[in-house]
């Protein structure tokens, strides 16, 4: 792509840098950055796992969708833990005839045919929802739509089955679908999953996906910038970090460059601040939940909300970029970073 050729010419027109290409199978000693992305060779990856220590480093992500809190009809979902325990939920409850009919379109949903080198064993304790459809029609009622412990306070009875959203940020604005983890294409999640009573208007922030994927913990195993806890020298950037997309890489890729040049000269790291987009992902990275750490591409839930509710969705994406814009450049003359606009050659 366009994209990916302009990053390949601007790092070769580069005169500080030389290019050597070929496997790297041990963890440099020095300085170094490791951005190998999602398919890093089993040697490094190995020696990836001796540093950072068991079930710091994943193979394959298992994403359930996102969605904003504002879009979620709260004439429907009733928030509630089972048997009042933990409230961090949001319930959609369903009728019989509604799951009936949500299972019949999880089974008939297309799902990816996916490459070789994306051929992804499935692990029973995170099927993909439409499998676990597949299985048998009471398959997702006894699993991840069980609505036992859950009362309707509307209907003052237990629901036949529900959907579960979990929060997944402080703010209160991402709430992931619970064991909602798919291959379906974009286009049937989008149709099956805004058939789920109280979502019909949801904003999907991020949809559900299953792929090989080799994705560290970031939370669990990384300092706040991404350096090895034990070894600050050795910073991790780019897919492998648990973001995903060719411009969060590439930005948490400047980011580890700027902060091991900083760590190196005693200085402290840099992050932005939570109003722009990689201020958010980074802190969506460092405050993740270890125990469900899954990757993350840029979404408007990851920023700070604004202080106002706006109603458009459109209108709120405008102010909330044009405030990011400012404080991204703000930031940067604070921390004395220069903006290069020298343009990469495509
Ligand atoms: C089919 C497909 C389509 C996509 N489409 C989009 C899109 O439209 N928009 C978007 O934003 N994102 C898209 N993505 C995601 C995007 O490609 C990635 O998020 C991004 O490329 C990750 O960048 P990275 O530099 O972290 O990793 P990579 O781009 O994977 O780069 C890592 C490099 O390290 C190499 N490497 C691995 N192990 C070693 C080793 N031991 N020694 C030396 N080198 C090693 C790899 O071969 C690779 O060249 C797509 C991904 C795929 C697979």
């Amino acid at each position: 792509t366009l994209f990916t050729k302009a990053m390949t010419a601007a790092v070769e027109a580069e005169s500080a840098i030389e290019i050597l290409r070929e496997e790297c199978t041990s963890l440099p000693n020095g300085p170094s950055i490791i951005a190998t992305g999602p398919l890093t060779s089993n040697l490094l990856s190995e020696a990836i796992q001796q540093i950072l220590g068991d079930g710091g480093l994943s193979f394959f992500d298992a994403i359930a969708p996102i969605v904003h809190r504002d879009g979620v009809d709260e004439n429907v979902v009733f928030a509630a833990g089972r048997f009042d325990e933990d409230s961090d939920y949001l319930n959609c409850p369903m009728s019989e005839q509604e799951y009936l009919a949500f299972v019949e379109a999880l089974r008939d949903g297309e799902a990816h045919e996916g490459h070789d080198w994306d051929a992804v064993p499935y692990f029973e304790g995170c099927l993909p929802i439409e499998v676990m459809a597949s299985r048998g029609v009471d398959t997702l009622r006894f699993g991840p739509m069980k609505p036992i412990g859950l009362t309707d306070p509307r209907t003052g009875e237990r629901p036949w089955a529900v959907v579960q959203l979990r929060r997944e940020d402080r703010a209160g604005q991402m709430w992931n679908l619970v064991g909602f983890q798919t291959r379906l294409q974009i286009g049937e999640q989008s149709r099956i999953f805004k058939s789920i009573p109280g979502l019909s208007d949801a904003e999907f922030l991020r949809w559900g996906s299953i792929h090989r994927n080799s994705y560290l913990n970031f939370p669990g195993c990384l300092s706040p910038f991404g350096s090895s806890r034990v070894r600050t020298n050795l910073v991790f950037a780019g897919q492998l970090t648990g973001v995903e997309g060719y411009t969060e890489s590439a930005a948490s890729g400047i980011l580890a460059g700027i902060n091991l040049g900083r760590s190196l000269s005693g200085e402290e790291p840099l992050i932005p601040p939570p109003t722009t987009m990689l201020g958010g992902l980074f802190r969506y990275l460092r405050n993740a939940d270890p125990s469900h750490f899954q990757p993350m591409n840029s979404n408007w839930g990851l920023v700070d909300p604004l202080s106002q509710r706006i109603r458009s969705k459109r209108e709120r994406r405008e102010l909330l970029a044009q405030r990011a814009n400012e404080d991204f450049f703000v930031w940067m003359e604070r921390s004395g970073l220069r903006l290069d606009t020298t343009e990469a050659r495509v």
